[in-house]
């Protein structure tokens, strides 16, 4: 998937920003940035857009490409909510 954004439509309202949950879309130095490889829920970030400034060019990435910087994150952020289920886990059976 590729993203098209429109930056002379958008209204810098950051809507897309803050319905980002991994990081997908950020606000730099005046700027929306977009990292497609991010695991976002991209068709409500497009449809959360007041001004359609955001679509996408639908292609899939290649099976087997290596993983992103994003895509470490999230790796990293379930293996620590897998680690704390399993001290609470441990807590509760003491
Ligand atoms: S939701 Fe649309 S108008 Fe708002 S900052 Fe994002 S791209 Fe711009």
């Amino acid at each position: 998937m590729k993203i098209i954004y429109d930056e002379k439509i958008c209204v810098k309202c950051l809507a897309c920003v803050t319905e980002s949950e991994f990081g997908g879309v950020t606000f730099e130095r005046g700027r929306i940035f977009f990292d497609e490889t991010c695991p976002e829920d991209w068709e409500n970030i497009f449809a959360i857009c007041p001004v359609a400034a955001i679509k996408s060019n639908v292609t899939l990435h290649p099976v087997g490409t290596s993983a992103t910087d994003c895509q470490s994150k999230v790796v990293a952020a379930i293996k620590k909510s897998a680690t704390e289920v399993t001290d609470n886990v441990s807590k509760f059976s003491d």
